[in-house]
């Protein structure tokens, strides 16, 4: 990960955010960094080793890192949204928030039976949502090659979390 200290250091943390005591790590800095973001979604892209039919994007700062690796794979693209967005059949998945739940949801039909999909967000911290998306490829017929993110907060046990699932799960930086 040491590798990776040039974008780290375009990482901004927000003390407090969204409510105190909670240090937020502000990715919008890394993405208005012109060779920052280039560097970020090459390093991402090289990190998947599996040829990939799609990328799963999860809701909504993985939307803007998993469209741009997606271009450069040669892969679809696949929007896995908040519940109530999406205009066909969805089938959704709950996950745990720290109060409360919150429901991601997806087009039953997206994915062809047997296809290669790797999950992208922008940051993986107790790994609820990543797993929620995970559950969801899964029942659409998808085979899930491994996840990726920019950051990992390794202490949160999302990353392990996933492991023990059997996903590969790689991100290019961890902030404790
Ligand atoms: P988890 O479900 O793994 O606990 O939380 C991960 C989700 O919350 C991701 O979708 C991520 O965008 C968001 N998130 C949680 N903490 C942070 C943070 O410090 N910075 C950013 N950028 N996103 C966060």
């Amino acid at each position: 990960t040491s590798a990776n200290d040039d974008l780290k250091a375009l990482v901004r943390t927000i003390p407090d955010f969204p409510k105190p005591g909670i240090q937020f790590r502000d990715l919008t800095t890394l993405l208005l960094d012109a060779g920052g973001f280039r560097a970020t979604i090459e390093r991402l892209v090289d990190s998947v080793e599996t040829k990939v039919d799609l990328v799963a994007a999860i809701d909504a700062r993985g939307f803007a890192i998993g469209g741009a690796m997606a271009e450069k794979m040669g892969a679809g693209l696949l929007l896995i949204r908040k519940d109530g967005k999406l205009p066909g059949a969805t089938i959704a998945e709950d996950y745990a928030l720290e109060y409360g739940t919150d429901r991601l949801a997806m087009h039953v039909d997206a994915i062809a039976a047997g296809s290669n999909v790797v999950l992208v967000d922008d940051l993986i911290a107790t790994g609820g949502t990543a797993r929620a998306a995970a559950r969801l490829v899964a029942r659409a017929g998808g085979h899930l090659v491994g996840a990726r993110f920019i950051i990992d907060l390794p202490d949160l046990g999302g990353s392990a979390a996933l492991r023990r699932v059997g996903v590969e799960a790689i991100s290019l930086m961890e902030f404790p």
